[in-house]
């Protein structure tokens, strides 16, 4: 963020930012002008937000579900995003006990896209960032959830992205990256993509099916073991708390937590 508003700059190999010019979603190129980079914002405004859920085997068992046999998805709310560095607010008004990390690989689909085959399917992605798809967990299972996805990881501030989207041509194979969190510096889950059960090739394939994938969507793609709510004993995160999701090429996202102010 500039003084002029919300700009995206192109990261440099030697550390400085290059201001871009155009529009992501089209036509853009990466200018001469050189600019520091301001507060960070999350790297893109979704159009949408579609998340795959039991995506990885090892998480599918430790919540007491098996291997799905078709991509399991849900919605976040457009309106739960929020930025590198900012907080993940503990809600009160609708009180949970029991907020959750989830790390994730979060794809954003740069070209319209319809009934993508798994030889195009990664023609449509624009690039890669960092998702914690955050989640109060006694709204989605007990004692308030009854299965309800969209509003357990909807509220507001749980769906921090970030810290860059990194161009498709600098990850060649989304399906080879470790990816962890770290609570308070501790990790929690440590995995890599390779572990999906259904890859990014294949949810892209599955989810352009009968649905168009618009330009600025973007998949979680769902996240490994290691969940706090799992754990024995279970672990949530509270005030004082920082949380970071670290994709490799993709960098490191950290977000403070607090309480919701009413
Ligand atoms: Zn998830």
């Amino acid at each position: 963020m500039s003084s002029g508003g919300p700009a995206y700059a192109a990261l440099q190999a030697d550390g400085t930012a290059r201001e871009i010019s155009g529009d992501i979603f089209n036509e853009f190129c990466v200018t001469d002008r050189v600019v520091t980079p301001g507060k960070l914002l999350a790297p893109v405004v979704p159009a949408n937000l579609l998340a795959v859920g039991l995506n990885y085997r090892k998480h599918a068992e430790e919540g007491g579900r098996g291997a799905p046999e078709k991509p399991v998805l849900f919605l976040k709310a457009t309106s739960s995003v929020q930025n590198p560095g900012d907080p993940i607010e503990i809600p009160q008004a609708l009180a949970s006990r029991e907020v959750d990390y989830e790390c994730e690989l979060a794809v954003v689909i740069g070209r319209r896209c319809k009934n993508a085959t798994r030889a195009t399917a990664l023609d449509h992605v624009l690039g890669y960032t960092c998702a914690n798809d955050v989640s109060a967990r006694d709204w989605q299972r007990k004692p308030w959830g009854g299965g309800q996805w969209c509003q357990a990881k909807s509220f507001d501030t749980f769906c921090p992205l970030g810290p860059a989207l990194v161009t498709r041509d600098e990850i060649p194979d989304p399906n080879h990256l470790r990816l962890r969190t770290l609570l308070n510096g501790q990790a929690m889950q440590d995995w890599n993509t390779d572990d999906m059960i259904f890859d990014v090739p294949a949810l892209i394939e599955f989810l352009s099916g009968s649905k168009t994938l618009l330009p600025g969507t973007v998949i979680l793609t769902g996240t490994p073991h290691g969940v706090g709510f799992a754990r024995q004993p279970p672990v949530f995160m509270h005030p004082g708390d920082t949380v970071t999701v670290e994709i490799e090429r993709l960098g490191a996202l950290t977000n403070p937590v607090v309480l919701e102010k009413l």
